[in-house]
């Protein structure tokens, strides 16, 4: 009781005992005293951070983790400051607590979680560079120049200037390959950071990954989830934007956010020369050859980018139609002709359904266990008290959401997401009993903690239910089991030899590593030597351990120098392209960036 009683922040109210944590936390820090400041943490917990220590992004875990960290970054990070922004709450023991705090370069933001006066996560995370403050707000720019100027530039004509200069007389010191959302988002951040940029992208213009998708394709992700850097969706926007009306949103962004976007231009090799410190980028636009000689290399090539496309003997004598999915026209051509879809996640529900509703017989052939999960249910029992209009009205925006978000680290993840998954399989058990009963293989992950988790992991691997299941609990898609022997000229043959009829064939097989892009761009040596792109290291299917901790090589230095990759979901374009800039910023301008805890590579592919 004692020893209670004389901890600090084990008395008072929740501000009391979390501004008593935070003096002894930062009083320790202060003195460098590394044990004193590890000794605040729990036995299990977790200090998650964001480049403001680290210039990584990284987990450390228990004391002994912590001690780590703060012996490497202590010095150069000179942390001062850490404050309570808003009055601590407190819920099932667990007081949470918003910070803020100065480090020797920058501004940051916090979050703390204190179980029995010790902490059992921290969050921190670098918001902005001292000196490089983003032009927001009360420091946005006054656009008009009062007063009289001889040959004064309008600001189109700057842009325009920009335009000519950049990659031909000026050089920029980052180049983005890949002009998707995670691009997009990037871009319009270093815009405001003032890095010279240039995202360079093969589709002619902005928003075409999307619109090339097959054309049932409606986002799967709720809009409040979804908004891009400094430009929330309207408050009219669909719940469920169209894929089309999400790629026009991407294109007038990239407009008003004054993102330098070379459309129709592809990379077609880049390597580095480290005895300058520079990236030759060789890009193919106009008819002709562009070089660029950038700094960085930022990889946004699209986790969802590079298809996986099987290859089965009989492929050629086939005499239908047979595509990936990503090449997938969408339904019109085949009414009356019978689909065989080769998968059983996303990509495949939504083009069985799409198919099915033009009335083609449609077969999925599933391989593997699926994750499903109805959309209702998610949006209500996963993201709503985030992400949802329930969340706006109880106070909760988009940025503390973020953040709120990311303090739970990924260790930790699964323990937070396997009663939500319990609550939806006890929820929908009808539901799941009638997939079962069709013969889906369903799973809810190898340890029961659902779709983020799995996405996080494998990237694949599930389907947010928006109405196909039902087709295939009462039987109007058919399902096949197995794995694909051959084809035959009107045929797909099974192992076992199952044969299903067949005038189109859809590869719905998912996507390759990110990785394979360097391999493509770069060499395989140096993707070898960047490693595996994605994945925890969870040690469960298609994410073999060890145990990473983070999201391998997204968003932070990789082992090669100036390689960076970027993207995933909106919601992590927008939340990590910050920190990814301010990363590249901080080079930009010289001030120096120690890496903390860059991982060895355990896989290359
Ligand atoms: C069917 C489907 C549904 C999805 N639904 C959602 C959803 O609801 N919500 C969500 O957030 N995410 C969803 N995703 C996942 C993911 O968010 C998207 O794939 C998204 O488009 C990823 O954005 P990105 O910018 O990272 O990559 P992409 O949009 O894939 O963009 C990468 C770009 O890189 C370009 N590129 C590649 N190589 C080169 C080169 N050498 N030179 C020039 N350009 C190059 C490509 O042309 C492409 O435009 C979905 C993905 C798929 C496939």
């Amino acid at each position: 009781m004692t020893q209670t009683m004389d901890r600090p922040g084990t008395t008072g109210s929740p501000a009391e005992r979390t501004d008593a944590w935070l003096a002894e936390f930062q009083a320790a820090l202060t003195d460098r005293d590394v044990d004193r400041a590890a000794g605040l943490f729990a036995p299990t917990s977790f200090w998650r951070d964001l480049v403001s220590f680290s210039w990584n992004i990284t987990t450390v875990e228990a004391p002994d983790g912590v001690r780590d960290l703060l012996t490497a970054t202590l010095d150069s990070t000179d942390p001062t400051g850490f404050r309570t922004t808003e009055e601590p709450t407190e819920a099932d023991g667990v007081i949470t607590a918003w910070l803020a705090f100065e480090t020797a370069v920058g501004r940051g933001r916090g979050l703390l979680r204190l179980v029995d006066g010790k902490a059992f996560t921290l969050l921190t995370s670098l918001s902005e560079l001292a000196g490089h403050e983003e032009p927001l707000s009360e420091r946005r720019p006054a656009g008009a120049e009062h007063g009289v100027q001889r040959d004064r530039q309008t600001w189109a004509e700057r842009r325009r200037a920009e335009t000519e200069e950049l990659g031909r007389t000026r050089q920029p010191y980052v180049v983005v390959v890949g002009g998707g959302q995670g691009g997009i988002a990037l871009g319009a951040r270093l815009r405001q950071l003032d890095v010279p940029h240039v995202v360079v992208d093969r589709h002619p213009r902005p928003g075409d990954q999307w619109r090339n998708r097959y054309k049932s394709l409606c986002l799967h992700d709720p809009v409040w989830y979804d908004h891009l850097p400094y430009l929330d969706f309207p408050p009219n926007w669909p719940v469920f934007s169209p894929k089309d009306k999400i790629a026009d949103w991407l294109e007038m962004y990239v407009r008003v956010m004054e993102v330098t976007y070379w459309g129709a231009s592809t990379v077609t090799r880049a390597a580095y020369h480290e005895d300058v410190g520079e990236w030759t980028v060789t890009v193919e636009r106009d008819g002709g050859e562009v070089t660029l000689r950038p700094q960085h290399l930022v990889m946004a090539t699209g986790v969802s980018g590079k298809p996986n496309v099987p290859v089965f003997p009989g492929q050629d004598r086939f005499l239908g139609d047979q595509h990936h999915s990503s090449r997938h026209p969408g339904p019109d051509a085949y009414r009356g002709k019978q689909a065989v879809v080769i998968g059983s996640n996303n990509s495949a529900h939504d083009i069985a359904a799409a198919l099915w509703e033009h009335g083609a017989e449609v077969t999925m052939v599933q391989r593997s266990s699926t994750h499903v999960v109805r959309s209702d249910s998610l949006m209500e029992l996963g993201l709503g008290d985030l992400y949802s209009e329930r969340a706006l009205a109880a106070g909760m925006t988009t940025d503390k959401a973020d953040l709120l978000f990311a303090s739970l680290p990924y260790r930790f993840l699964p323990e937070v997401q396997k009663p939500v998954y319990d609550a939806i399989r006890e929820r929908d058990a009808d539901y799941y009993r009638r997939l079962e009963e069709a013969g889906f293989w369903l799973d809810f992950g190898e340890d029961g903690s659902g779709l983020f988790l799995k996405y996080l992991r494998r990237g694949s691997g599930y389907y947010i239910d928006v109405g196909a299941s039902e087709l295939v609990a009462n039987g109007d898609v058919r399902l096949a089991h197995g794995t694909v022997r051959e084809l035959t000229e009107h045929a797909v043959v099974l192992e076992g030899g199952t044969e299903l009829p067949a005038d189109l064939v859809v590869y719905a097989t998912g996507y390759g590593p990110m990785n394979g892009w360097v391999a493509d761009l770069v060499s395989p040596e140096v993707a070898d030597r960047v490693g595996r792109v994605w994945g925890l290291g969870s040690g469960t299917a298609k994410d073999p351990g060890p145990w990473e901790g983070e999201l391998r090589n997204m968003w932070k230095p990789t082992r090669q120098e100036g390689l960076w990759f970027h993207g995933g979901n909106l919601h992590q374009s927008r939340h990590y392209s910050l920190f990814l800039a301010l990363q590249l910023k901080a080079r930009q301008v010289g001030i120096p960036t120690p890496v903390h805890g860059l991982p060895e590579v355990q896989h290359r592919s």
